[in-house]
């Protein structure tokens, strides 16, 4: 008998009707004769919506009642799809984060697993019952609920097939699997069958929201092979995994894009040793996580530092610095959340020279100015306006040749 662990999201489980459909193919996968643990999302814009709720009682709630609240998504879900299940004859138990034994460290809002402590989930997995445990949640070692960051839902997944030894990890969400573009902005982007840990680290580094990043780090991490598929089809959809021969020898794997980023500039800054060190000592001991920085060519003896930083913290950051303006001697600062970033990944650039200049010229000539450039091994990334993002992506994509000219997809369910 095999074990599956199936994760289903958001718009999977986002109306009654929908429960109904992922709880049927649970059902199927069970008198398959495995034993499934399903892990939920929240229904549908259910997230969302209490963060909305929330910010129009408070600017700045507190992260403990934050996570209180957000995690109660997930609890309406799971209940839910036990109920379906029992409905269609079968034996089925949820169990909240806490309650599965998610250890988590005390960070409200962006707290990492860091145990999982399973006995529940086997106890009752050997008393044959399907189990339904709510994403995204965990409880510290005070015995605080906390929540594991947005989209935190397939990490919980992962977690829980490494530490039971499941024999697959299906992630269900409301599209094919990982395409070479996010296919609501790409039309014709194609369906990858496989991409290595690697790469899919960098593409959901840089925005494809379909995995969330820490997610793909615990399953590279713990050796988890994990499957991307549509929780409206049956289609195979992506497996991530170890490179291997059989992957597709492509250069180029895909382009991502990331609107979620604010820039900020210190100006005139005097070029001496200690400055920087100074400023993203500051922007760590913030809990601020830094992305792209650039330094200028010093002129007359100051320089400016520019670094990118998430918008959700750009308040929290740019208070920081204006805090250090005086300390470093700077003149001023400038605080710009109308960008974006664009990146290109792929494998094959490490042995392939010029693709950078390549995905320059595609820009250059859609007209998209480039105002920061940061590249690895296997990606470059530059930061544009917001609003060229998607021409941008659309121009890359076609220059690099990838998309699938026999697909027409119709548009996907939201
Ligand atoms: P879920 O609720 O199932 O977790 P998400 O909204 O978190 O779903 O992630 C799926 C979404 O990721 C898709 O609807 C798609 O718009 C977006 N996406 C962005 N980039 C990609 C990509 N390269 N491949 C597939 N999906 C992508
Ligand atoms: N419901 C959470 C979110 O919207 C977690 C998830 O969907 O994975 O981010
Ligand atoms: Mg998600």
């Amino acid at each position: 008998m095999s074990l599956v662990v199936q994760k289903f999201g958001g718009t999977s489980v986002g109306d009654a009707e929908r429960i109904m459909r992922v709880a049927q193919r649970v059902v199927g996968t069970r008198e398959r004769g495995n034993s499934v643990v399903v892990v939920v999302s929240a229904m549908g814009a259910t997230t969302d919506d209490l963060i909305d709720l929330a910010r129009k009682i408070s600017r700045n709630p507190p992260g403990r009642e934050m996570d209180m609240l957000l995690t109660a998504g997930e609890r309406i879900s799971m209940a839910l799809l036990a109920m379906a299940i029992h409905a269609l004859g079968h034996e089925a138990v949820s169990f909240t984060g806490s309650q599965a034994g998610i250890i988590t460290s005390s960070e409200h809002g962006r707290a990492k697993i860091v145990d999982v402590r399973a006995t529940r989930i086997r106890e009752a997995l050997d008393q044959d019952k399907v189990v339904i445990v709510a994403g995204f949640q965990g409880v510290s070692e005070t015995a605080d609920v906390t929540t594991l960051g947005r989209g935190g839902s397939d990490t919980t997944a992962v977690a829980i097939a490494a530490a039971l030894k499941a024999d697959a990890c299906e992630i269900y969400t409301d599209v094919d699997g990982v395409y070479t573009a996010d296919p609501r902005l790409v039309s014709n982007a194609r369906l990858l069958h496989a991409v290595s840990y690697e790469e899919m680290l960098e593409m959901a580094a840089t925005g494809a929201r379909v995995l969330q990043l820490r997610s793909v780090e615990y399953a590279r991490n713990h050796g988890v092979l994990l499957q991307v598929r549509s929780s409206f089809s049956d289609a195979p959809g992506t497996w991530i995994g170890e490179e291997d021969e059989r992957m597709e020898k492509a250069i180029i794997s895909g382009v991502t894009h990331d609107s979620t980023e604010a820039k900020i500039t210190i100006q005139d800054v005097p070029d001496r040793p200690g400055i920087a060190a100074k400023v993203f000592e500051t922007m760590a001991s913030e809990g601020v996580n830094v992305d792209m920085i650039v330094q200028n060519v010093s002129s007359a003896g100051t320089t400016d530092i520019s670094f990118t930083v998430p918008r959700d913290d750009g308040e929290r950051a740019r208070t920081a610095v204006d805090r250090l303006l005086a300390q470093v001697g700077a003149k001023g600062v400038n605080y710009d959340d109308g960008i974006g970033k664009v990146s290109l990944i792929g494998a094959g650039m490490k042995s392939h020279p010029g693709v950078a200049a390549e995905m320059f010229s595609a820009l250059a000539e859609a007209g998209v100015n480039i105002e920061m450039i940061s590249t690895s091994s296997i990606r470059v990334s530059c930061v544009v306006r917001e609003a060229d993002v998607e021409r941008a992506v659309r121009a890359v994509h076609a220059r690099f040749n990838l998309a699938d000219e026999a697909i027409q997809r119709e548009s996907h369910p939201r």
